[in-house]
Formats: structure tokens, C-alpha cells, sequence
């Protein structure tokens, strides 16, 4: 039975709008106030929960953390992993938002960032999928012994970690790599820094990039890449065939686009659990037009992890 750990993070992200963003030294009321569930290990861990799978969030939080975790649970996600850390606080995106639109953020990884017990338990998983908000060694810790152990891995890094880390990165370790156009820019520059022809299309810029990356020396090229490109979809270089290419899906209509924050939580999540139903020998491209649906469900609704639909409706779009 297929059995997926998320190891990563959980926030409490805190809305405040505002006239204008604070400026130093100024003290204003705020017009509005909300709060959310955040974090991207929460919401890809609830975007594979909501799309069926047997999922296990490993994260932290402090004693403030009941509400969150309890939320994350409600979306088919193990929580029996979650600690409460002594003495910290969850993981908080404080979220300046002008009346011009403008963002300001604050972000404090408390729990996050504490000292985990250090010892990486994967027995009985058969897939693991990571971001990076949570200290780099415990992200390389589970890398490596997911590599060693033959997991199928799954690796979403955001924030992006340094040049030299992503030099030295032990990229045979894990089995995909999940961008964003920006971040497979990001990647590429610590390998090969050749500049590209500016007149290129995001697509095409972010398949010359594909191809640069699969073939640099210091990646692997047992790693399959999927470069997520907004609303124009995604672009998938599977490296099972014997010439792998990269092939392109647009994105799936969405019937308006209110908030696109999570597509991309949503489309790791959804990937993951599609891996885990379909199996690793399956053609990625297989796997593609349930996790493009869902990120359409996404963008349709206000929120992060609130907006990332049910596996049923998923499905039900796509019918
Ligand atoms: P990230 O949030 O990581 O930057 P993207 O913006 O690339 O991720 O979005 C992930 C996926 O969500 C895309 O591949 C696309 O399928 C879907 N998506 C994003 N924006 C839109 C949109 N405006 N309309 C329809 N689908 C969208």
C-alpha cells in the first residue's frame, strides 16, 4: 500500500489590511483582519489528503498550534508526526496588505526552525515529498535516506536554497524535482549561467531551461523535472523514455480566477497522491490532467489551503 510523508512546515498566516504598509517608526489600525493555515508542508500534505491519499505530516508547532493542525486533519492528513514544541510558537506569516494592493510579509519560522529529535523515520513509506521550510539539514537528512532507502522522492524547493547548496545538492537522491518557472531559473544559474535569448516565451525559455538543467554536469539526469508555468500550465521532462522530452499541458480552465495563492501547494500535493494511485512505472503525463484540474479548483477560491479541492470535484470537472 502506497503510504506518503510529508516532512515540512506549518504557519499561522496573519492578514492585516491596511491604508498603506507601515512605515518606520508609524503605528496604524488595521481595517481588516484574518487568519489561515499556511505553511507550504500543510498544504501540499492537505492537497494529497484531499486527493485520496495516505498521507503523514511530520512538522512542528508550538502550543498555539491546536487549531492549525486539527484544520490540516479535517483534510484526510495523518497528524500523529505533528509535534508541539515547548516554549515556541507556530510558524507566522504576519501579512501586511495596502489598500493599493501591496504586500508587505513578516515571517517568523518559530516551531519550524526548532531542534527536531534529528532521527528520520521512514519505515513503511514508500513515497516522501519535501519543501524547503524547514532547516536545510533536516531536508538533506530525509533526502539522503530516502535515496539510500530507494523512496520515491519528491522535491518542491521554496524557498530556494543558495548557489552553493544547490552546487553540492545530492540530486541522485531524489526522484522529481517540482518548480515554478522562477525557480527553475533559480536552479539552473548555480549550475550554468549562459543567458538566454530575452525575446523567448516563458514556455520556451522554460524548456531550453529543462534541457540545460537535465543535461548539467552536477545534476542528475535520473530526475525528472515538472516546471509549473502559471496560468499557461505546466511543462513535464520525463526521463523514463529512452529520448525523454519535454512535453507541455496547458492549464485547466479555471471559470474565474479569484486568488491563485496554493496552485502550486496544490499541484505538488495533487502530484504525489496521482504517483501514489497511478504507480512510478506510470507516464507522468498520466498523472497531469487530474493535478492541473485541481490547481483550476484552486484559483477559483479565496485562500491557500482553504481553496484546494476534493478529490470528487476534482474529478467531477474533469468528467
Ligand atoms: P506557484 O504558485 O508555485 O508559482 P504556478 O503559479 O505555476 O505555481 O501555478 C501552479 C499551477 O496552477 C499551474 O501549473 C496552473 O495549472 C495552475 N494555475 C495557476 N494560475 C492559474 C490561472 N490563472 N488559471 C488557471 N490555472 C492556473
Amino acid at each position: 500500500m502506497p503510504k506518503a510523508l510529508v516532512r515540512g512546515s506549518i504557519n499561522i498566516d496573519e492578514f492585516y489590511l491596511l491604508p498603506h504598509i507601515v512605515r518606520p517608526g508609524e503605528t496604524i489600525a488595521s481595517t481588516g483582519f484574518s487568519r489561515s493555515t499556511g505553511g507550504k508542508g500543510a498544504n501540499q500534505a492537505y492537497a494529497a489528503g484531499r486527493a485520496g491519499a495516505n498521507v503523514v505530516l511530520d512538522a512542528q508547532v508550538g502550543a498555539d498550534g491546536a487549531e492549525v493542525v486539527k484544520l490540516i486533519a479535517s483534510g484526510g492528513v495523518d497528524v500523529s508526526r505533528v509535534r508541539v514544541i515547548d516554549g515556541e510558537v507556530t510558524g507566522r506569516a504576519i501579512i501586511q496588505r495596502a489598500a493599493d494592493g501591496e504586500n508587505s510579509i513578516v515571517l517568523h519560522p518559530g516551531a519550524n526552525f526548532a531542534a527536531s529529535s534529528g532521527k528520520v523515520d521512514l519505515e513503511g513509506y514508500t513515497h516522501l515529498l519535501l519543501q524547503n521550510e524547514i532547516p536545510l539539514d533536516d531536508t538533506l537528512a530525509y533526502l539522503r535516506a530516502s535515496g539510500k532507502a530507494g523512496i520515491k522522492t519528491v522535491y518542491n524547493p521554496s524557498p530556494m536554497p543558495s548557489r552553493e547548496v544547490l552546487a553540492a545538492f545530492p540530486w541522485d537522491c531524489l526522484s522529481y524535482l517540482i518548480v515554478n518557472e522562477g525557480e527553475l531559473a533559480d536552479i539552473l544559474a548555480a549550475f550554468d549561467d549562459t543567458p538566454l535569448d530575452a525575446k523567448l516565451s516563458v514556455k520556451d525559455r522554460a524548456i531550453a531551461q529543462m534541457h540545460a538543467l537535465h543535461g548539467a554536469k552536477g545534476f542528475a539526469k535520473t530526475v525528472a523535472i515538472v516546471t509549473t508555468i502559471g496560468p499557461d500550465g505546466v511543462l513535464v521532462f520525463d526521463v523514463k523514455g529512452a529520448h525523454p522530452e519535454v512535453a507541455y499541458s496547458p492549464a485547466a480552465k479555471a471559470r474565474k480566477v479569484v486568488d491563485t495563492t496554493g496552485a502550486g501547494d496544490t499541484f505538488a500535493g495533487y502530484f504525489v497522491a496521482m504517483l501514489m494511485d497511478k504507480g512510478d512505472d506510470a507516464p507522468i503525463a498520466e498523472l497531469i490532467p487530474t493535478c492541473l484540474q485541481a490547481c483550476a479548483l484552486t484559483v477559483e477560491n479565496p485562500g491557500a489551503l482553504e481553496s484546494i479541492p476534493a478529490r470528487a470535484d476534482v474529478e467531477a470537472r474533469l468528467a
